[in-house]
């Protein structure tokens, strides 16, 4: 724990970085190899949709809406269970995720941003270097460093601390998950293999794609009805792949709400699963935007 203002770096840096990034990026053609050469059972495609369905909710349910924008509030259980399920996703520990999203809120497609496509503009094949630096570029220039004071609220947390301290551990157990079902489904030794390449390293490399899209393709290609100051677009395709984060307009206007999605016509599987919670008494202040989607301007003409 560092002094505000000071830069943090999430733990087992040596991991930060080519390790985890390489692992799904060689992981998953070998994963799609081996299943073409020697037989995809059903469990691995099942073990990839839950895998993929589970550290999906635990990055948009619970890294973005809850933890980064607070848009509601639940028991610590369930603090716990989102928090690691997002460590699962691979996508390094959650402060740093928290704080990274926090700072391109703040300077979104400005100076500051950490992932604005438009770095490039205006310099040759600036829209697709753009582009690259968006989706991926970024956290070679960025690198893992982030100001401790960004999640100064989510630091007095020890429990929270203690989860973020141990990201990695929680990411190879995502690993060993699937591999373990496929063993015990499948009572052989490939069988856990193709658990472990399907459900861990492809499931990885894919619902990474779809988190960096939400950062390159959301601020790129879609509508954005609302002026906020920003390039980020309303995007269909995102939308439902990223359960609702691509409605990245909409949440760049009220970043503070838990429904991103704001007709029925906009797609929003995380909001749907808040909506549950609420029912049930899982979700509480549930914050939605603070003026009825009737009022909000019409959807403008896509922007290329
Ligand atoms: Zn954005
Ligand atoms: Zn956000």
């Amino acid at each position: 724990m560092g002094e505000p203002g000071r830069m943090e770096f999430p733990t087992y840096r040596w991991m930060n970085g080519r390790p985890t990034e390489l692992a799904p990026v060689v992981g998953a053609p070998v994963a799609v190899a081996v299943a073409c050469v020697y037989g995809l059972p059903v469990h691995a495609v099942v073990g990839f949709a839950v895998m993929a369905f589970a550290t999906g909710l635990g990055i948009t349910l619970g890294f973005h809406r809850l933890f980064t924008h607070r848009s509601f509030a639940t028991v610590r259980p369930v603090e716990w269970l989102l928090m690691v399920l997002g460590c699962m996703a691979g996508q390094s520990g959650p402060f740093f995720w928290v704080a990274t999203h926090r700072k391109h809120h703040r300077h979104s497609d400005h100076d500051g941003d950490p992932h604005s496509p438009y770095v490039w503009a205006g310099r040759p094949l600036g829209f697709w270097r753009g582009f690259w630096h968006a989706h991926f570029g970024w956290l070679r220039a960025h690198g893992y460093g982030y100001p401790a004071a960004a999640v100064a609220d989510l630091r007095r947390r020890p429990d929270l601390v203690w989860i973020d301290r141990h990201w990695f551990p929680w990411y190879l157990l995502g690993l060993a998950l699937p591999a373990a079902a496929g063993g015990l489904i499948g009572g052989t030794a490939y069988d856990a293999l193709i658990g472990f390449l399907w459900g861990g390293l492809l499931r990885h490399f894919a619902a990474l794609q779809v988190t960096f899209a939400v950062n390159s393709v959301t601020h790129l290609w879609g509508s954005s009805p609302h002026d906020t100051g920003d390039q980020s677009r309303n995007n269909l395709l995102v939308g439902v792949l990223a359960f609702g984060e691509g409605w990245h307009n909409n949440h760049h206007a009220f970043p503070y709400s838990a429904r991103h999605g704001l007709y029925w016509w906009q797609p929003d599987l995380t909001w749907c699963v808040i909506w549950v919670m609420e029912r049930v008494r899982l979700a509480r202040r549930v914050r939605r935007p603070k003026v009825r989607p009737t009022q909000l301007p019409a959807p403008q003409p896509t922007v290329a």
